[in-house]
């Protein structure tokens, strides 16, 4: 079947699947309703949680925990900036995959941002590293590290509709397209996230991260670095750190909304303190 069937196949499913799921009178609402493009609501995704502690840090520092203060740092400075804010966890709790998937997934969100912290083996491994999706991994440690990150939800199973050829086809259709802006918000979060040409920064890179795959709508994954360097972990225990990281997320969220408004004729949202966009010239 040639790319162009198989999409026209996916149209056709998609079509059905909106008849079968909304009834004539959402769907009139939904096409009505003023704005329903614009950039609004952002899914922070704390990674691991409850018994999966994730990585451990040599001086005890816990992944589950580093990555809810940062996504809770995130979270309020995204909603100062005006935007709604869902958290697929507050607190020390395990979330299976497909209920951090849905969570986006049902809220319609603009962007899902993952965040987690690294380990490796070598304890001289250090930085930061942005990751998007992708089948095939950057390379062999990537990989690794996918299928680290994807072995938390094994025990959860993958979601019934993974197992619909259908619904994989259009799951994959829709990982497509998004695949060039999840790339183009990686990029603004690592350049933010390392802004200086001598920090850690290990680049932006793609992985199989299931959690990704799962979403409809542009996502990225972060590595705010590795609990198993010393260097790493003293600063991920700073208040000061955790801020930066928090800081740097929120402008690569800020830049990534005013390019999506931007793109669909939109004038930037007015914030809550009354004052236009960074790239706004009037
Ligand atoms: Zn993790």
């Amino acid at each position: 079947m040639s790319p162009r069937s198989v999409r026209g196949l996916a149209r056709r499913g998609l079509g059905l699947l909106a008849a079968g799921l909304l009834t004539a009178g959402s769907i009139s609402a939904v096409a009505e309703e003023p704005g329903r493009d614009r950039f609004d609501t952002v899914v922070i995704d704390p990674g691991h949680g409850g018994d999966d502690h994730g990585a451990a840090g040599g001086d005890g520092l816990r992944e589950k925990d580093l990555v809810l203060d940062v996504s809770q740092r995130l979270a309020s400075k995204l909603e100062a900036l005006g935007m709604h804010v869902l958290l697929t966890r507050t607190e020390d709790v395990f979330v299976p995959l497909e209920e951090r998937t849905s969570i986006a997934n049902d809220a319609r969100a603009k962007l899902f941002v993952s965040i987690h912290a690294n380990a490796s083996g070598l304890r001289g491994v250090r930085g930061i590293e942005t990751f998007f999706a992708s089948a095939e991994a950057t390379d062999e440690s990537a990989r690794a590290l996918a299928e680290q990150e994807n072995r938390a939800f094994a025990g959860q199973g993958l979601p019934a509709a993974a197992a619909d050829p259908l619904v994989a086809i259009l799951g994959d259709l829709l990982a497509n397209e998004h695949l060039h802006a999840s790339q183009e918000f990686a990029r603004m979060a690592q350049q933010r996230l390392v802004p200086d040409a001598n920090g850690h920064s290990r680049g932006v890179k793609q992985a199989p991260f299931v959690v990704l795959m799962g979403v409809q709508m542009p996502a990225a994954l972060v590595e705010i670095g590795f609990l198993t360097n010393a260097e790493d972990e003293t600063a991920l225990r700073s208040e000061a750190e955790r801020e930066r990281l928090a800081d740097a997320l929120a402008s690569a969220v800020q830049s990534f909304r005013e390019r999506y408004d931007a793109r669909r004729g939109l004038a930037p949202a007015v914030d809550r303190t009354g004052t236009r966009g960074e790239n706004e010239d009037r």
